[in-house]
């Protein structure tokens, strides 16, 4: 399956593709959406007779919030994950177990792919709720047949304790957290001896981090893509050769475009991935417009699998990936303008302060509040900060400002300053 090739692979995606157009009709969005369009599952003989179909956005999700999006009864549901809202709702995907079947089966292939064995010891050090990264890799590594540690998150030192008691082979979370555990490894001593491969994903890193990652872990870092309404991670990973990700093509067909003009790019070309999964059951997705920026790679690869995709290097919308949490400026700016100490400005900034994400706000008060007196202040910044982790799940820092201080732009207002540098 993951070295199939020309006709054989176009005959597989396009059995695929029309069986996900039809499951797709069972949703009352998707089926009012062909029908405007004029589309029926008769008009798709051949893969690239995908782009009479328009595309899905996130913004189509949040409308169906909570299960509108389903093409099963609920009652075939066996589990659902979120993801972040742009407005405090967050978009829900359902999985039946057939979906979890194949999720897990997709994770299995990335873990294998990279030489992993049931001989190995895998720490799972991500968050295990609602987000996708743990119970998806946790699944998928059991799979496989690994000893997993499903350590969550928290808890540095344990953390490093577990691996050396275990004697943990393979690790896997954010790359961020990834370089905390390492920092603080030092710091008590230990080199994590054990440890031979780190999978790092759910947020961008440069690779440059990948060579401080490799050398204080003393791991193999291997690159990690995947979002909730694709199932969750282990949609695209890096193979041993480390240049690019390859899609699993009989689960996902991928396409670039570009994200202005809508058209379809080239191999080497880049511009935003869409994708329209191939085997989901519970929640169908047509066109699924990421945001994420990358291109499709020209050549083949060594391993000889099929098509693979850059890193990814950029979002094409204002998303941030703060911690492994989407972020979206206009939630930050929904939950200030529904405070009324807050004033007409605000300004995001976020630093990588000792290998991990900082969000600091400057806000503007509203004249009427601001009274200079401290002990106010630290009320209204403390109110300030529990609205936003609220919303956003995530500490962030509040400065309060005197009203009118902040920059003023022309046209769309610059609210954000991104000062991570080495992200991408
Ligand atoms: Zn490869």
């Amino acid at each position: 399956m993951e070295t199939l090739k020309g006709a054989d692979l176009e005959a597989l995606q396009l059995k695929r593709l029309r069986r996900t157009v039809r499951q797709a009709e069972k949703v009352p969005f998707y089926a009012q959406r062909l029908k405007e369009a004029g589309v029926s599952v008769d008009d798709i003989k051949s893969p690239g007779d995908l782009t009479k179909i328009p595309f899905t956005y996130k913004k189509d999700l949040q409308s169906g919030y909570p299960f509108g999006f389903l093409a099963v009864p609920l009652k075939q549901v066996v589990r659902i994950h979120t993801t972040s809202g742009t407005t405090g709702k967050p978009t829900v995907v359902g999985y039946t177990r057939q979906d979890l079947d194949n999720w897990s089966e997709l994770i299995a292939r990335n873990l294998t792919m990279v030489g992993l064995t049931d001989e190995d010891i895998f720490q799972n050090a991500v968050n295990y709720g609602l987000f996708t990264g743990g119970l998806g890799f946790h699944y998928g590594a059991e799979k496989v047949g690994m000893t997993v540690v499903p350590s969550a998150t928290g808890n540095t030192k344990r953390q490093i304790e577990m691996i050396d008691d275990f004697g943990v082979t393979a690790l896997h979370c954010t790359p961020s957290y990834a370089m905390h555990i390492a920092e603080v490894a030092e710091e008590m001593g230990t080199t994590l001896n054990s440890l031979k491969t780190g999978i790092f994903g759910a947020e961008p890193w440069s690779d440059n981090m990948r060579k401080i990652l490799e050398e204080k872990l003393g791991v193999t870092a291997y690159d990690s893509y995947g979002m909730s309404e694709l199932y969750g991670p282990g949609a695209a990973f890096e193979c041993p050769e480390r240049n690019g990700l390859h899609f699993w093509h009989d689960s996902y067909y991928v396409e670039i475009i570009d994200s202005e003009s809508g058209e379809r790019l080239e191999a080497g070309e880049r511009g935003e991935l869409v994708v329209t999964p191939l085997n989901k059951e519970a929640m169908p997705l047509l066109r699924y417009r990421t945001g994420d920026l990358t291109m499709l790679m020209d050549d083949d690869c060594p391993c000889g699998r099929g098509q693979r995709i850059a890193r990814i290097m950029g979002r094409s919308d204002d998303m941030m990936v703060i911690r492994g949490i989407n972020v979206f400026p206009s939630q930050i700016e929904h939950v200030l303008s529904s405070l009324p100490e807050v004033g007409d400005q605000f300004m995001v900034y976020i630093d990588r302060i000792n290998h991990l994400d900082e969000m600091t706000i400057e806000v503007e008060m509203n004249r009427e509040f601001f009274s200079g007196e401290l002990q106010d202040l630290s009320r209204v910044q403390k109110k300030m900060m529990a609205a936003l982790k609220d919303v956003l799940n995530l500490r962030t820092k509040v400065i309060l400002v005197e009203p009118g201080s902040l920059p003023r732009f022309e046209g769309k207002a610059k609210h954000v300053v991104d000062r991570r540098g080495q992200a991408f």
